[in-house]
């Protein structure tokens, strides 16, 4: 549920502001124009330089932009989410503002693109506000559709469009032109009242006096003759319909540079053939490196018999210094300042019209040149409306900028699905081998005779195993260690392919004065080639440390035996749940510094102290658990495949009744067997528990 509000919520901010943000980077004059009426609402008008109010302009929408267009990508999820509540929560204040105090009429948050009230604009950025602060709250549970390792080509890639659009923008026009002064309006339309079109309503206060009494009426209650007319005041009570053109006026300019005569608007649009107005909102900023293409279009115009006015509202001074500056001979006419920043988002632009209807703009960087102005108008194609339409200009965006981004998507899901394809083929290959590793790892039932039977006993139950066992195959290794005496005896009577024979220790000294020990060379000269070491009773009653057990495993491996070594931990110490720590420490410090070769003739038996001899048996998951714990650490030390390899013991009080169940999970491989290895029927019991 979080997962399908998150991603909802992100890609209605993103769509909210790619869009935002690109229809305001295409027009960045038309965003400066809206941030000088905000600072002029704060009383700051004209308390920053318009260079550093064009740069902050194409900065906030190209911001608004990547944003929008990381949200959709899912690129570094946590920043570009809160940086979006970072960004709403300012404009949510700023437009509470507008919507309490109204110091200006729109927000300019789509541009010119889509226009709202202000209280329409509070409740879509409460609206934004809230999906950005739920994708905020769970930022990676946004979905991804290009991978960590190649979201730098989108971040960059998405920069570099932004600006690059904001730049071209500024040096041609806006690719997109949203006002009512676009290629191909009817001015002169944009200016009617549509028939049936609701009339703006208005009040007037009458203030009248009779009898040193002042009162108000209005039409509805005026009152007699007698009472005397001191003022009127009249309010407007409903806005109306208003026409999308409706402060365009042109008035000619005397050579004092005041208004003189009437307005020529409707002379202008109304005449059938071509006119050039040259706007300049203010002629003291218009930039005049082109001055030459303007007089030389005002001369093609007066050799063609077309208008040319220039439309200005600037002062006089500034009119008499763009004539002295340019040379232009061209007369000057007065429009309103925010009319000619709306017509044009150049300073200078021109505009090419025909019978009231726009055929062309141009900004000053892309005036038509000489070798385009050789045929009238008529005749040629400056004289034509030009045929890029709506869906040929967002077909060039979605070459330019939706192509490339949606190629990369596809290769990077490609790319991503092949290593994942890989990577499964792999996993899938490990896992095979250690399956076949697993099947293939050796199962051992090995016994602990311990301090049991004299010589004659001892020889008599080894060839006791050994017939049962030759009668009956045993699907795993069997192990007999015995004490040292028996050895050498029980050596005699074993068939070494059938059962294996080790001893229960061995010296942790080469050889020499080291009374009643019997060395690891000694034990493999019986015709043993086992030897349990590390043994719990071996630890607790003889002082065996790691340190000495260290010595034992080297000599023992030395000499050709194979270690059945032996770990676990007491019953407190399990109570203390340290039995992880326990088993860890005792492989470090006495088997752990082998290497991978020496480690082959290493065989594990975990013997939980607390139920060897007790009866107790550890449960079939407890001791799986820590058999799969000792792997682990197998594994972290040799790698994956040789812990796979590693036969690991269970030994305590195992028995041909709980064998089964012990042998049948996964990662015990078979017993280290006490008491129950001390009679050919117990034995055997255990051992044919890898039959069933
Ligand atoms: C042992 O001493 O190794 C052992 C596992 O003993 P028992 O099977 O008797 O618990």
């Amino acid at each position: 549920m979080s997962r399908l509000a998150v991603n909802i919520c992100r890609l209605l901010l993103a769509l909210v502001f790619i869009f935002s943000g690109y229809v305001k980077a295409i027009d960045p004059l038309g965003t400066l124009y809206k941030l000088g009426d905000y600072m002029k609402a704060v009383g700051l008008e004209g308390a920053l330089p318009d260079w550093v109010l064009l740069t902050f302009s194409i900065g906030l929408a190209a911001v608004e932009f990547c944003l929008g267009i990381f949200l959709l990508f899912a690129i570094r999820r946590r920043q570009t989410s809160w940086a979006t509540v970072g960004l709403l929560s300012v404009m949510t204040a700023v437009t509470l503002w507008l919507a309490i105090a109204n110091p200006i009429s729109d927000c300019g948050c789509f541009g010119d693109a889509v226009k709202l009230t202000n209280t329409q604009t509070l409740w879509k950025n409460i609206a934004l506000l809230t999906m950005a602060v739920v994708t905020a709250w769970r930022p990676l549970k946004m979905m991804r559709f290009v991978s960590e390792s190649n979201q730098w080509i989108v971040i960059n890639y998405t920069i570099f469009f932004i600006i690059v659009s904001s730049a071209w923008s500024l040096w041609t026009l806006p690719m997109f032109d949203f006002r009512p002064y676009h290629i191909g309006a009817d001015l002169k339309k944009g200016m009617q009242m549509p028939p049936g079109a609701e009339q703006p309503e208005f009040e007037t206060t009458f203030i009248l006096r009779k009898n040193g009494v002042q009162k108000e009426f209005t039409l509805n209650n005026y009152p007699d003759s007698t009472w005397e007319f001191v003022d009127s005041k009249t309010v407007q009570t409903k806005a109306g319909y208003e026409p999308p053109i409706h402060d365009f006026d042109i008035t000619p300019i005397g050579s004092d540079g005041q208004p003189a005569g009437e307005s020529v608007t409707d002379s202008i649009l109304d005449n059938k053939g071509y006119s050039f107005l040259l706007i300049s909102p203010h002629l003291e900023t218009a930039d005049d490196t082109n001055f030459g293409d303007i007089d030389q279009l005002y001369e093609y115009a007066q050799e063609h018999g077309y208008g040319f006015y220039c439309l200005t509202a600037s002062t006089p001074k500034a009119i008499r210094h763009w004539q002295d500056i340019t040379g232009a001979e061209y007369n000057f006419y007065a429009t309103d300042e925010t009319t000619l920043k709306t017509i044009i988002r150049s300073n200078p632009g021109l505009m090419l019209i025909k019978h009231g209807v726009v055929i062309r703009k141009w900004s000053h960087n892309r005036l038509p040149k000489t070798d385009e102005l050789v045929q009238p108008l008529e005749k040629s194609e400056l004289g034509q409306l030009p045929d890029d339409t709506i869906p040929g200009k967002i077909l060039k965006i979605v070459l330019w900028f939706v192509l490339p981004l949606f190629v990369l998507t596809l290769a990077d899901r490609l790319w991503a699905w092949s290593r994942w394809l890989k990577r499964k083929q792999e996993s899938n290959r490990i896992y095979q081998l250690l399956k076949k590793k697993r099947k293939m790892r050796k199962k051992i039932v090995a016994g602990n005779w311990k301090m049991n039977m004299n010589l004659q006993d001892g020889v008599a139950l080894a060839k006791e195993i050994n017939e049962a066992l030759i009668a009956d195959k045993p699907n795993c290794d069997v192990v007999i260690c015995t004490p040292f005496i028996h050895l050498a005896s029980v050596a005699q009577v074993l068939d070494s392919k059938v059962v294996g024979l080790g001893a229960e220790n061995c010296a942790d000294k080469e050889k020499g004065a080291y009374t009643g020990e019997v060395s690891a060379e000694m034990v493999k000269s019986t015709g043993a080639q086992y030897v349990i070491l590390g043994h719990s009773e071996r630890r607790q009653y003889y002082g065996e440390t790691a340190e000495i057990l260290k010595e034992k495993v080297q000599l023992a491996l030395a000499n050709g035996l194979k270690v059945i070594f032996c770990i676990g931990e007491t019953l407190e110490e399990r109570e203390a749940n340290k039995q992880n720590e326990v088993v860890k420490a005792e492989l470090e410090g006495s088997v752990y510094n082998l290497n991978a070769e020496e480690w082959k003739n290493i065989i594990l038996a975990y013997e939980p102290i607390w139920a060897i001899g007790t009866g107790k048996t550890a449960t079939a998951e407890q001791a799986e658990e820590m058999l799969a714990y000792i792997r682990s650490t197998v594994a972290e030390k040799y790698g994956a495949v040789v812990a796979e390899d590693t036969t690991i013991l269970y030994g305590g009080s195992c028995k041909a009744s709980n064998a089964p169940e012990l042998f049948s999970k996964p990662d015990i491989d078979g017993g280290l067997i006490g008491g129950a290895s001390l009679k050919t029927a117990d034995f055997k019991g255990i051992i044919d528990a890898w039959k069933k």
